[in-house]
């Protein structure tokens, strides 16, 4: 039986495990997906390997430390450092990054984006930046605190205090801020302000009616959760768990059942 898991702290709103072993149900495979809480990054190599999983997914707030636990990873994972997809093949550990893709394929139906605000400097802001820059995408990036801006260098990044909104075509919040408590991202007046100037709002948490996506409703500023992005970001990795050899369309269908329920 083929083994994996999702790591990351906290772990229980992860709905990966769902997804992940409705795939192999609805495709016929031999497998099972569990999830496991890491309360230390530095352990991430030990319990993987330990536990003689095939593969993992990597999350909160782990991405940027299991780039250093692989021994490959893809052009787009090196270029960024952030992986969120592992895989043992002949006792060595790949990497890759499926958020990125995994975003952009969900946002395909918003038409043309031309400017973008990212909330937050994490693992996924920076993934999602990349990403955003491949396609000539202009991007600012607000984050709490300045100490992250080492990692944007190419690109124009702000703190609190000197930011000033602009016209944006869209939004994202990719803080963790909502996920577990009922935080904005930053200020209120400053968000308001930033979602009276775009068009669309994104909030890349999902399952959960955050402070940023309630306000976003209130200002009538269309939006939309994280779940489409998590959706194609496990198609791609479960796809690579298995070489790849299995039909995106049918993985997509037997995990969207799942988020159907
Ligand atoms: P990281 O831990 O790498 O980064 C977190 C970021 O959030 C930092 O910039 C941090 O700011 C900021 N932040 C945290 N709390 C607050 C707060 N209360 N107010 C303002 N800013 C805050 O996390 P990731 O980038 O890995 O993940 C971020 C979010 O994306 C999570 O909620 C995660 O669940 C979600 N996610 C969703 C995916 C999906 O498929 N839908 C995929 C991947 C992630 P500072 O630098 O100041 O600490």
């Amino acid at each position: 039986m083929d083994k994996f898991a999702v790591f990351g702290n906290p772990i229980q709103h992860s709905i990966s495990p769902r997804l992940h072993n409705m795939a192999i149900k609805e495709l016929g495979l031999d497998g099972f997906y569990g999830r496991i809480l890491l309360q230390d990054g530095e352990k991430l190599k030990e319990i993987f390997l330990n536990l003689k999983l095939n593969g993992a997914n990597i999350t909160v707030p782990y991405k940027q430390n299991v780039f250093k636990i692989c021994d490959f990873t893809d052009e787009f994972s090196k270029n960024i450092g952030v992986v969120n997809t592992i895989i043992k093949k002949r006792d060595k550990i790949y990497g890759y990054n499926t958020d990125a893709p995994g975003f952009l394929k969900s946002i395909g139906h918003l038409g043309n984006i031309k400017k973008v605000l990212i909330l937050g400097a994490g693992g996924t802001a920076k993934a999602l930046a990349h990403a955003f820059k491949s396609q000539n995408i202009d991007i600012q990036i607000v984050n709490r605190s300045i100490s992250k801006a080492k990692n944007f260098n190419e690109f124009e990044f702000y703190n609190w205090q000197n930011f000033k909104p602009n016209n944006y075509d869209m939004v994202i919040n990719s803080t963790s801020a909502g996920l577990n408590d009922n935080e904005f991202p930053m200020p209120k007046e400053m968000l308001i302000e930033i979602l009276k100037h775009t068009k669309f709002a994104y909030d890349v948490i999902y399952n959960r009616k955050t402070p940023f996506l309630n306000l976003s409703h209130e200002l009538n500023v269309p939006c939309k959760d994280g779940k489409d992005m998590l959706l194609f970001q496990a198609v791609l990795a479960f796809n690579l768990f298995y070489n790849n050899s299995l039909d995106e369309k049918k993985i997509e269908e037997a995990m969207r059942k799942v988020l159907d329920m």
